[in-house]
């Protein structure tokens, strides 16, 4: 018999499988990315699927086989729904590209409870809804960033390793740097002091209130450059095209 682990998740992916089961993906809070098969997920009302919605914070227990890729989960307790974050698709869109993120640029099995601590305090702040939601999808963007190793250094310049002050040029291979870094080597392209002043507040982790003044679609533009850039196999986030086009509209 494999043992039962009980684990917090945030559910990323649900999948029909079957006749009446589900596959769901979940980040767990001491396994990682883990995908689990709900058994007649879909026959018993569905109500055990909906608890595993995707953006959910849920409590599972699931047969933990090293050797299987899918586990059985035994039981899904919800602990966070997200009923006033659903409300608004826009909102909805952003959230879910933060949860296509992290699907797309985690290994299974590698676990990382800071990151599992950060996509829900992340899920939490979209459900407060205290700043727009772009802003939100940043915030976790430069965060992720840090935490799969591809940290944007925005404290020190790259060359001379004083710490930045506001206005800095940036190179995609070497990062942010001084001005008068800037001025000597003459290969860094100047950076818009406003962008890299919103660059900095969504790294600072700071309470929302002073980043209501600014969208964080600029801010992401440059983030997905960034990640491009980095990490080999990134190809953009289908949720944050569906956002931009919904923004668009309204
Ligand atoms: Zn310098």
């Amino acid at each position: 018999m494999s043992p039962i682990l009980t684990d917090e998740a945030v559910v990323l992916r649900k999948t029909d499988y079957g006749e009446t089961s589900k596959i769901v993906t979940l980040y767990t809070e001491r396994g990682g990315k883990i995908s689990g098969i709900i058994k007649g997920g879909r026959s018993e009302g569905g109500k055990r699927g909906r608890v595993l919605d995707p953006l959910n914070l849920v409590q599972v227990a699931y047969y933990d086989k090293e050797s299987r890729d899918v586990q059985t989960i035994s039981s899904a307790d919800l602990l966070e729904g997200r009923r006033r974050l659903r409300e608004d698709p826009l909102a909805t869109m952003y959230a879910f590209a933060a949860l296509e993120l992290t699907l797309g640029s985690t290994t299974e099995r590698d676990p990382n409870p800071r990151l599992f601590r950060g996509l829900k305090k992340i899920l939490r702040l979209f459900e407060e809804r205290r700043e727009p939601p772009s802003t939100t999808t940043a915030r976790y963007f430069a965060f992720f960033l840090g935490e799969i190793g591809f940290e944007l250094p925005t404290e020190r310049c790259a060359v001379c390793e004083k710490p930045l002050g506001a206005e800095v040029g940036y190179r995609s291979t070497r990062g942010f740097a001084c001005r008068s870094c800037v001025d000597r080597e003459g290969s860094f392209a100047p950076f818009p002091a406003e962008l890299f002043a919103e660059l900095v507040s969504l790294k600072s982790g700071n309470d929302a209130a002073d980043e209501r003044t600014f969208s964080g679609r600029r801010a992401l533009r440059f983030l997905e450059q960034y990640m491009g850039a980095h990490a080999e196999n990134y190809r953009g986030l289908r949720a944050l095209e569906m956002a931009n086009d919904l923004e668009q509209e309204q």
